[in-house]
């Protein structure tokens, strides 16, 4: 008879089954989950903690013999109830190591639970570095993979452009590796598949040598930045825009690639205490007394006034300070209709100032870019794309009124074709992303046939993909 580590998980009786998984089994009185913004939160009727891929499969075989749902989470930074799930939840983050590293190809491979601040710390270790990030590094690489997670740049695409294979675990208990030339239609359904298609035990990530990057910042008209959109967004490999609507300032960020020596521009007491905590102070103020927030707002854009220029290694010039938990929605509308839909978005604002009683947002808007590519679900699917997100903050964890805001912030990006961001809280069902997505069909398919009982399918998933009647406050912190 197989021995219980080495049997097929489907073989193992079930008192069995238990007692393999007891020890990754996470205690009752820890089973809450919270996302990173507090804005969505879930209590799982179970979650585990699996160490190696063997586990992941003994759990997921206690999920089909249970008869219950298994959603994979990272560390919970989506915005969204993407990661929630009542059911039975997997976190990756002791799946967290460097499996290969090729320097003469410029690839590593790498478990799907680890964070991008670990990967950065191997890869610098063997003088490689991820070619674009986004502003943090704390998330796992198969959170950023599955809801392409993107930085910005006209010439770079979302992160998962880099992935060159994935290590999948399908519902159905098997193995399976996919990429460009093998099995490519789960690849390009899973490079952003919202963790639908099965778990993400390993990536084979694209890197380059390690780079320092050479980042000027300065600030300017909102006007002068629309009228000549395309002269900055192809003034450098990396650029991003901070915009201040209750000025109309924006903050233009443009960073190549150098051989300059370390620089880092900024300082503790004008970033961290100023721009962080007293900014938080002030917002907190400021849920009792709303014209505050202009002030507060006004004050942000004197505080990063100036030019500034700083070299530093890649990823910390990539990442920034996202301050505190937050309510946020992004959407990824088609370059083209940039301009018209940013003119829009400053007649809204323009709007709302006037109005004594209107809203009063929190800043920065933050415009960056991403080149085309063919991921099926990749909201730069098949168009360059700009990215326009807003941010409410919750300071210290209080909430702030951001509904009627997003909901009008959202009907303008959708107007100019928006995608919103996977990862954020959305409106759209299938009907309306079958419209946006010309391989959404395809996704559809391929997700019947590698999961056609519906393992993964959470209530995000239910709602969105599926088009079922699932409250989209369910897992919210304050509903
Ligand atoms: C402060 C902040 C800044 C951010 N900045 C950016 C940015 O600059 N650009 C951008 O595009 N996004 C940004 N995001 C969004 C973020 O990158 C994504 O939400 C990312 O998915 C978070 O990774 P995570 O590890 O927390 O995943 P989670 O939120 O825990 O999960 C996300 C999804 O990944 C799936 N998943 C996780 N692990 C696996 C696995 N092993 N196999 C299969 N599926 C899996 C989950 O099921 C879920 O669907 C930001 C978020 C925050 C909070």
């Amino acid at each position: 008879m197989p021995s219980q580590l080495t049997a097929r998980p489907s073989d193992i009786p079930l008192k069995n089954l238990y007692n393999l998984i007891e020890p990754i089994t996470v205690p009752s009185n820890r089973t809450r989950f919270t996302n990173w913004g507090q804005t969505f939160t879930c209590t799982p009727s179970a979650i585990f903690e699996p160490e190696n891929e063997f586990q992941c499969e003994l759990v997921l075989e206690l999920a089909r013999r249970e008869g219950k749902t298994l959603r994979m989470a990272g560390v919970g930074h989506s915005p969204s109830d993407l990661a929630c799930t009542d059911e039975l939840m997997l976190r990756t983050t002791k799946l967290n190591r460097v499996l290969e590293v090729n320097t003469e190809k410029r690839y590593v491979v790498a478990q799907g639970g680890i964070t991008l601040n670990d990967l950065h710390v191997q890869l610098s270790k063997n003088n490689l570095a991820m070619t674009n990030l986004g502003s943090i590094s704390e998330q796992t690489l198969a959170g950023v993979v599955t809801t392409a997670t993107h930085g910005s740049g006209v010439g770079y695409g979302v992160i998962s452009t880099n992935v060159m294979a994935l290590s999948l675990l399908l519902a159905d208990g098997s193995r399976v590796v996919c990429s460009r030339n093998e099995n490519s239609d789960l690849f390009l359904a899973s490079i952003c598949g919202l963790g639908i298609t099965g778990i993400i035990l390993s990536v084979q990530l694209e890197v380059e040598p390690a780079f320092r990057l050479k980042e000027t910042q300065t600030s300017l008209p909102f006007d002068d930045v629309v009228k000549n959109l395309d002269d900055y967004a192809h003034s450098a490999e990396h650029v991003r825009f901070w915009w201040f609507p209750s000025r109309n300032i924006v903050r233009f960020s443009s960073a190549n690639r150098t051989a300059e020596p370390k620089n880092p521009a900024g300082s503790w007491w004008w970033h961290s205490f100023l721009g962080h905590h007293v900014v938080q102070m002030l917002l907190f103020n400021a849920r009792y007394f709303l014209p505050l927030n202009t002030w507060v707002a006004n004050f942000a854009c004197w505080l990063v006034d100036g030019d500034s220029v700083g070299v530093d290694d890649s990823h910390k010039i990539f990442n920034v300070d996202c301050r505190y938990p937050q309510h946020t929605t992004e959407w990824a509308v088609p370059y083209k209709n940039t301009q018209a839909c940013l003119r829009e978005l400053r007649n809204y604002f323009e709007k709302e100032f006037q109005d004594p009683h209107g809203i009063r947002p929190h800043f920065p808007v933050e415009i960056r870019f991403s080149a085309a590519d063919d991921i099926w679900l990749s909201p730069s699917y098949g168009q360059l794309t700009c990215w326009i997100g807003i941010v409410q903050y919750k300071p210290y964890g209080f909430n702030v009124p951001y509904k009627k805001f997003f909901r009008n912030f959202e009907d303008i990006v959708a107007r100019h074709q928006g995608r919103p961001h996977w990862a954020k809280a959305h409106r759209l069902g299938p009907d309306s992303l079958r419209k946006l997505y010309p391989r959404f069909d395809d996704f559809m398919q391929v997700i019947h046939k590698v999961d056609p009982n519906g393992v993964f399918r959470n209530q995000y998933i239910q709602r969105h993909v599926m088009g079922k009647p699932v409250d989209p406050r369910i897992f919210k912190q304050h509903p």
